[in-house]
């Protein structure tokens, strides 16, 4: 057995053999890495006992909180009867069997198939597949020409990262692929102009026609989008945005592509973001939520009409993964799903602790520093404003959002920054009073921000 490590050796440690994901290896070596050890509800501690209330939900995805015993006894109750078999060789697994069952339960009576993931990222791969195999079964060999939007997260695989529309990601391993395009984002904070929040969400979708129009129809698979995109900085969509990209989708014969793996699971104070919107997507993956993060598991649901000639028509789908529908995940993520049925938490964020995080949150429209406050649900979104005003913002954005957070990280909060919004996807189960703590955190931090702009 491994001699356990001293805990104070572990930074130097991780300096000398861990490679962080999205860091900057030479700044965080010289900075230290935070090194959490435990959690439990909505709070983590770290290295130094220092305790964090976790408003960010670890990655947006811990939706029941930590600490939940029913989540670890039914993986160990799992992995002591079967801890692996594929599903590969007409194989499964009772519990992969039974999670795709609930999964399609709550998702809407299209959506009635799931193909298993280890991630986000390989649901983008695992859809996008689908979607060009889908056309070419049907005979549309040309279909194969897929619509993402700038600034949308999709996952860090080649697929994930050139649907993702982060430029600076794809500066690096030349991407995006060929037959990957992107247009605007409903971001009307920045973006919009003169134009009401209204006018300027059917102007954004209506790129959406101008794109297919210059592709060819005939050449278009599919669009997707984030119902809110996430890490792009929770950019909230205004209420025209959706009933017209639903409509082009429809009217242009593409599939529509939701991508579920934030906003799916409750986040919204809907089980799905497509159901917050009201919109009937034919693909859409998913992660995250799906386990709470308690282990690796993701997915595409999939519409009677895709799964309907994959099934009738295509024969073998040469794709998978070996644990695609690991059953020890598979088993965490039924437990899960059953902790957020029996507590209500989908209906709690809908009816009780949304519409409390919603006043608290949008309270900070008031203060100087803050052009916007935005949320659906349990995500939110503050937009850091140079002049309140004229809507302008700081020249370095990201470096104002990034004072603000460690400022709220020091004073116990955590909390995202994106640019110059900051971010908060707390878990489902976060109570008024850990609400009020997050808000006046973030206020005090907007306060030190006003005291010591850099301008
Ligand atoms: N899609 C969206 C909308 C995401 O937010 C993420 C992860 N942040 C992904 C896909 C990729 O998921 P993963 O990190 O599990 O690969």
């Amino acid at each position: 057995m491994n001699k356990p490590v001293a805990h104070s050796n572990l930074g130097a440690i991780d300096a000398a053999h861990h490679l962080h994901p999205f860091s900057d290896m030479k700044k965080l070596n010289a900075d230290g890495t935070r090194i959490i050890h435990r959690a439990e509800g909505v709070n983590i501690w770290d290295q130094n006992g220092k305790k964090y209330l976790d408003a960010f939900a670890g990655l947006w995805c811990v939706n029941v909180g930590y600490g939940r015993n029913e989540i670890a006894e039914a993986a160990y109750r799992q992995m002591q009867e079967l801890p692996y078999y594929n599903t590969f060789f007409g194989t499964t697994t009772p519990p992969t069997t039974l999670l795709a069952q609930k999964i399609a339960s709550h998702a809407g009576p299209t959506l009635n198939r799931v193909f298993f993931t280890n991630s986000g990222s390989e649901a983008s791969d695992t859809w996008f597949r689908m979607a060009r195999v889908y056309w070419k079964v049907l005979g549309h060999e040309t279909k194969t020409q897929v619509i993402a939007r700038k600034n949308a997260y999709h996952g860090s695989t080649v697929a994930g990262a050139s649907l993702g529309g982060m430029q600076w990601m794809h500066e690096q391993g030349n991407l995006p692929i060929p037959g990957i395009h992107h247009i605007g984002q409903p971001y009307w904070y920045a973006e919009g102009g003169d134009l009401s929040p209204e006018e300027f969400g059917l102007k954004v979708a209506r790129e959406l026609e101008a794109k297919i129009d210059e592709l060819g129809e005939e050449n278009v698979a599919a669009f997707v989008a984030e119902p809110i995109q996430g890490a792009g900085g929770v950019i909230i969509p205004p209420e025209t945005y959706w009933p017209e990209i639903s409509r082009i989708c429809k009217a242009r014969n593409i599939l529509l592509v939701s991508d579920e793996v934030i906003c799916g699971f409750g986040r919204l104070g809907s089980w799905f973001g497509h159901q917050h919107y009201g919109y009937e997507p034919d693909l859409a993956p998913v992660a995250k939520g799906l386990s709470s993060g308690y282990l690796p598991i993701g997915g595409v649901i999939v519409s009677d009409r895709v799964a309907d000639v994959m099934i009738g028509e295509l024969g073998d789908f040469y794709h998978g993964y070996t644990y695609s529908g690991h059953p020890v995940c598979a088993a965490a993520a039924l437990e899960n799903i059953r902790i957020i049925e029996e507590e209500g938490l989908v209906e709690r964020v809908r009816d009780d602790i949304g519409p409390y995080f919603t006043e608290a949150w949008r309270s900070l429209a008031d203060h100087e520093m803050v052009g916007e406050a935005v949320n659906v649900g349990l995500m939110g979104a503050v937009q850091i404003a140079a002049d309140k005003a004229t809507r302008r913002r700081f020249e370095k954005p990201d470096d104002i959002g990034t004072l603000v957070r460690n400022q709220c990280v020091a004073n116990g909060v955590i909390l995202r920054a994106t640019g110059d919004r900051m971010l908060a996807s707390p878990p489902l189960v976060i109570s008024r009073s850990e609400v009020d703590q997050t808000v006046e955190t973030l206020r005090n931090a907007l306060d030190w921000l006003k005291d010591n702009r850099p301008e």
